[in-house]
């Protein structure tokens, strides 16, 4: 189920508008996935690709603008380091970004598109740790 972007890309072949999905999504085995497809109107050109774990930069920047820039918090404070470690293994992220993290506000677990707070909640209440999702406002261009 992707969506139809509002973004205007140009073919990179012959400069016409490019029709363009893109979503993300959660697989059965519990991991993140993500997809796009980029259609030319006008010539032959076209790409599909996907796969597993966050986004490609440019297509995440895509989806941030388009979705919205979401945050998963921990409902318990108390609780925030256990839900890091976890969700820091869960994205294969360093351990200085998992210390980078740790340093940002006292219930804030992760930033970013809604469907990586969803999955990172789900991973979360796995571990029987109690998220909330919030949109950040006024973070959508379009
Ligand atoms: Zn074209």
């Amino acid at each position: 189920m992707g969506v139809k972007s509002l973004v205007e890309l140009e073919c990179p072949q012959c400069g016409s508008p490019l029709d363009l999905y893109h979503g993300e999504g959660i697989t059965s085995a519990l991991g993140l996935r993500w997809w796009q497809s980029q259609c030319c109107r006008s010539c032959a050109y076209a790409i599909e690709e996907d796969g597993i774990g966050q986004a490609p930069e440019a297509l995440r920047a895509l989806l941030l603008a388009t979705a919205g820039t979401w945050q998963l918090r921990v409902n318990d404070p108390s609780q925030r380091l256990r839900a890091l470690v976890r969700c820091a293994d869960s994205l294969q992220l360093s351990r200085a970004r998992l210390l980078a993290l740790r340093s940002e506000s006292p219930v804030t677990i992760w930033t970013g598109t809604q469907t990586e707070c969803v999955w990172l909640s789900r991973v979360l209440q796995n571990a029987k740790i109690p998220t909330a999702i919030i949109e950040i406002p006024g973070a959508r261009s379009a």
